[in-house]
């Protein structure tokens, strides 16, 4: 995978706010944030999509993720939030190296805006893919 924006900030190439750093992952205030506070978490490793991420560095983000919004929030003084984590173009994904938003949601106009459109659901067709999906993890 080519160098993206995040692979410089993490080799300091690129200034950022640092706020956390261990082996495997790299947290850092969004530089155009939807509220104040809003962070990107992000493994070292340079996969474009989460699918493609490493068990280790799945690990280590679950790990790490938790302990960052908590001090995000204590920070911050917001105890509401949404972790938001973009796959590809079409999905509004910018920058293509795996990163997560913790996004503090002060109040109902500030933060994450959320257009939740359901599409329906078939309970037949849902067996029948919920069978599809469950075969093919691995
Ligand atoms: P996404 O749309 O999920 O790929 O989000 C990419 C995020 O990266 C956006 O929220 C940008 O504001 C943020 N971003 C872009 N460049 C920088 C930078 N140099 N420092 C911090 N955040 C950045």
């Amino acid at each position: 995978m080519a160098d993206t924006l995040f692979t410089k900030i993490i080799r300091g190439e690129i200034p950022c706010h640092k706020v956390y750093e261990d082996d495997l992952v790299f947290a850092f205030l969004d530089i155009n944030p939807l509220s104040r506070g809003h962070t990107l978490v992000v493994p070292k490793e340079p996969a474009v999509t989460l699918d493609a991420l490493s068990d280790a560095a799945s690990a280590a983000i679950g790990r790490a993720l938790p302990r960052i919004c908590r001090a995000v929030m204590q920070a911050t003084g917001c105890k509401d939030f949404n972790v938001l984590q973009n796959n590809g173009a079409a999905a509004h994904q910018a920058v293509f190296h795996v990163h997560f938003h913790i996004i503090p949601k002060p109040d109902a106009s500030t933060g994450l805006g959320i257009g939740w459109k359901p599409v329906g659901f078939d309970h037949a067709e849902g067996k029948a893919l919920a069978a599809q999906i469950a075969a093919a993890v691995n």
